[in-house]
């Protein structure tokens, strides 16, 4: 059991951060009771805003001493309610830890505090000639604490890989106020157990992450992208294991089917070419030398017509590959307009996979009469699948979402894949932990989790079933 805040506590932290740094009326506090999952909200007893690791510490002390709980937060971004203060206590806010500390261009290394938004990562670093990949979609709204909290994905981890692929360094506050500091501006480390690859999607569970160093690559040259309409998913698929058979490993290799393209067409009021496909793969590929890439497009390209294509669209420069993407990255929106109330789920299966799961969430979504719309990252079997509320009423949409959620699951799990790619397990997925993780593996977790948060103040209620 948790004990609430009283005056005293919450004069205690003023004292700590000073006091335009807390929140304490409702409607201030509203922003910080929900992150991006539809429906689920919970108030917050203060909203405190960090702005260094010794704050943390001391809150840390006295929330150990008060018994009270701490949720860190970031942008509240997240689409599985890690952020969510879901049995109330402090919000612990990094946002203002907001600073690039050092681009370090002799070692290719950046140094960042949490708060600081993913895509002014990537600005930052590319006008010095430099490249961070992970790319989240939300990348203009997410924190790069979040990211290294959830391991988040985005379309160049086909070729890129993810988050943690990045992260040389962490420093990080734990439960107990004790401050660690792991690894370095080192591509090499095998010092003991691995620290920072355990606090990485951890879901902000173990430990407040306050500074990050991570790896550079140098800025590729050369970026064309391939917009390429389809007649059926399977020839999509098929496409896409040729080409990487064919040894090219494109940046990205997303798909859309028709539904999901429809849908855009509906809430932009305007038509895409080949809107009667009824599945299109937009393809990226990058490099450094303008003769390699080309050779890679001349092959892509072939592949695709070779498995059916209808036509292969080709963007060189950055207006047309914007305006290739546009119904890709309206997808989320287009959903959200036509069903304000929707489920999303996030499930991973091998690549040769994704045909197969399609084919069993169109029997769940007739199965169950209801409009579910997919699509995702076909380069590396994450796909996004939109459950619509449309006209159900509420009483039939409570009961329906954990079945059919239930049901995704399953068929994802018997394709050898698991429940979540990258939006995490948090607070909505927690209970579906042992379908997917056996009994000995929940166990374990749990142990790392007191080891590091004995009391279980720290974010509870989360990831754990
Ligand atoms: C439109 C949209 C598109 C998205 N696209 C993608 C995508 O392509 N790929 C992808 O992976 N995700 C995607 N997401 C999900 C989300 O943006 C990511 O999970 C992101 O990493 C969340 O960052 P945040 O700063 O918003 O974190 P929050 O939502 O604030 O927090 C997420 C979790 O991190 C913890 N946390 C936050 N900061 C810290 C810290 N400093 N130390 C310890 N724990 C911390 C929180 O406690 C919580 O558990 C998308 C979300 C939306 C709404």
């Amino acid at each position: 059991m948790y004990n609430k805040l009283n005056p005293d506590l919450i004069e205690q932290l003023r004292k700590i951060v000073g006091k335009d740094q807390i929140l304490i009326d409702e409607e201030r506090m509203e922003p910080y009771s929900h992150d991006k999952v539809v429906g689920l909200k919970a108030d917050p007893e203060v909203v405190v805003k960090v702005d260094t690791k010794e704050q943390i510490r001391e809150i840390f002390q006295l929330a150990q001493r008060e018994r009270v709980p701490v949720t860190p937060r970031g942008a509240g971004y997240g689409l599985s309610g890690g952020a969510v203060p879901v049995r109330g206590g402090i919000v612990l806010s990094v946002e203002k830890m907001n600073r690039i500390l050092e681009i370090d261009k002799k070692n290719l290394m950046v140094t960042v505090e949490p708060g600081v938004i993913t895509g002014d990562i990537h600005r930052a670093v590319e006008a010095e000639g430099l490249f961070y990949p992970p790319d989240p979609a939300s990348l203009d709204s997410c924190t790069i604490g979040g990211n290294i909290a959830e391991d988040a994905g985005g379309p160049r981890a086909v070729k890129y890989g993810v988050t943690r692929g990045y992260v040389c360094g962490l420093e990080a506050v734990l439960p107990s106020g004790e401050i660690i500091d792991c690894g370095g501006k080192l591509v090499k480390n095998v010092t003991g157990y691995n620290l920072i690859q355990l606090l990485i999607g951890s879901e902000g569970t173990l430990a407040v992450v306050t500074k990050i160093i991570l790896r550079l690559l140098p800025l590729p040259k050369i970026q064309i992208d391939l917009l390429v309409p389809f007649d059926n998913f399977q020839s999509a698929a098929d496409t896409v294991s040729d080409i990487i058979g064919h040894h090219i490993v494109p940046t990205t290799i997303e798909f859309m089917e028709q539904d999901s393209l429809k849908a855009v067409e509906r809430l932009l009021k305007k038509q895409f070419p080949f809107n009667d496909a009824s599945a299109q793969l937009l393809i990226q590929l990058d490099g450094n030398r303008q003769e390699a890439v080309d050779a890679d497009v001349e092959t892509v390209g072939t592949l695709c017509l070779e498995h059916g294509a209808r036509d292969v669209l080709v963007a060189k420069d950055r207006p047309t590959r914007l305006r290739l993407w546009e119904a890709r990255r309206m997808i989320i929106e287009a959903l959200n307009f036509e069903s304000p109330i929707n489920h999303m789920e996030d499930v991973v299966v091998p690549r040769s996979q994704i045909p197969a799961l399609l084919k069993g969430i169109k029997k769940i979504a007739s199965d169950y009469s209801l409009r579910i719309i997919s699509f995702g990252h076909a380069g590396d079997g994450n796909v996004h699948v939109n459950v619509l509320k449309d006209q159900i009423s509420d009483a039939h949409w409570e009961d329906l979402v954990p079945t059919v959620a239930e049901k995704i699951y399953r068929l994802t799990l018997t394709l050898g894949g698991t429940i979540t790619g990258e939006h995490g397990i948090g607070y909505t997925r927690r209970r579906y932990l042992p379908l997917a993780l056996d009994e000995s593996q929940i166990a374990l977790m749990r142990s790392i989790k007191t080891a590091f948060d004995p009391n279980h103040i720290l974010n509870p209620s989360k990831v754990l079933p």
